[in-house]
This record gives structure tokens, sequence and C-alpha cells, in this order.
């Protein structure tokens, strides 16, 4: 598939007010500042679908891009979690609304997770993670700004998340990435295809 024609729909605070359930869909998760955004971006070689933003967390909705031009395959952002300075509320909050999309939203065929490959596999991750589970959803994980390490070292943190994750390996696939250095994009642009493609 063409990520590149990707186009943004709609965004969306709540399941209810998403578009319709129908088609394909990959959804995008990731703790704030996991660099889910620099990912999609990167992904569909747009320098702005999904904002970057030097203040975490603050978009709550759940964003709908096309692909190819066809709106029944669709790229979904979803709200960055995990960002410390939010107040418990919100964060509850944010937490029903992620639980409800996977719970419920029949045309998501994979989940994308994003990790940076210093931090991987935090609490909220492991949330995501066991929802996923309980879905029988596949999970394809981007362990983001493998840049930052050195390439022995990046290694390293995939063989520990793939040990790790062993018990889940059926449904759970792990990769390096950098959307800097544009590393992994063929590994995970093939995942996209697998879930998106009929
Ligand atoms: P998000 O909150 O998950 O959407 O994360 P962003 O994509 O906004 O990225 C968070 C921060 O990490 C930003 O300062 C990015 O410039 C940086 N970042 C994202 N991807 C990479 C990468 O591949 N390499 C490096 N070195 N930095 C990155």
């Amino acid at each position: 598939l063409n990520y590149h024609t990707a186009r943004f729909i709609i965004s969306a605070p709540t399941l209810a007010l998403c578009p319709p359930d129908n088609g394909r869909e990959v959804a995008f998760a990731g703790r704030s500042n996991a660099g889910k955004s620099s990912a999609i971006n990167a992904l569909t070689q747009q320098n702005a679908l999904a904002r970057t933003s030097k203040t975490p967390g603050r978009t709550q909705l759940i964003n709908f891009f096309n692909v190819g031009g066809d709106d029944g395959r669709r790229l979904v952002d979803l709200p960055g979690y995990g960002f410390a300075k939010v107040p418990e509320k919100v964060k509850l909050e944010w937490q029903r609304h992620l639980a409800e999309y996977l719970q419920r939203r029949a045309s998501l065929q994979g989940l994308m997770l994003m990790m940076d490959v210093r931090h991987p596999l935090s609490e909220f991750d492991e949330m995501m993670l066991g929802w996923a589970d309980e879905q029988d959803m596949a999970v394809h994980i981007l362990l983001t700004k493998a840049d930052k390490l050195k390439p022995g070292a990046a290694k390293n943190s995939l063989l520990e998340v793939r040990r790790r994750l062993r018990e889940w390996e059926d449904l759970v696939s792990v990769q390096l990435f950098s959307a800097l250095k544009r590393q992994g994009l063929d590994e995970a642009q093939a995942r996209l295809d697998s879930w998106l493609a009929e």
C-alpha cells in the first residue's frame, strides 16, 4: 500500500464519534514522547500528518487517516498515555477510552505499539499488551529512537523485549525503528500491509 497518500479524515474524542466501523484499520499507540508521531510521519513520508509535539500528552483525540484514498483502510493515531503531569482523573478517562476502543472496534486488525528502545515495556505498555491479549489482537512493537543506542545495545534491547514477550510470540512481533535514520521502515510497512491488504 502507498502510505504516502495517507490523508487526515477526522478526530474523535470518544468511540461513539469515530467514523463508521467498517473496512480495516491499524491503531498506533504509545507512551507520550515514545516517538509515535514521528513513526507515523516516517511511515507515511509526511512531515506533519501526525503532530510531533513538545508538550506530550496534549492530544486526547483519536485521529483517523485514510490510506490510498480509501476511507475503508485507515491508520488511527491513539492518544499518547502515561504523561506524568496529567491529572489522575484525566488519565483514567483516557484509559477508559483506549480500552473501549481496543475492545469494541471491529475493524481494528492490529496494534502498532511504540516504545522508546531505551525504556521498553513500561507499566502502561504492559496495560496495552494486556488489553490486546484479551482481544487476541495482534501487536507489532516498534522500539523507537534506535539511533540513540549503539547497534549492539539496540540489538540487546530487541532480544530482551522478545525474550520477555516470548509467551505471546504468536500475537506479538518486535522490531527496531528509527524515524530519524529511516531504519526499519520496510519491516513496519510490511506489517501494516499484512493487516490492511485483504
Ligand atoms: P510522541 O509523543 O510519541 O508522538 O513522540 P514524538 O514523535 O513527538 O517524539 C518525541 C521526541 O522524540 C521528539 O523530540 C522527537 O524529535 C524525538 N524522536 C522521535 N523519533 C526519533 C528518532 O527516531 N530518533 C531520535 N533521535 N529522536 C526521535
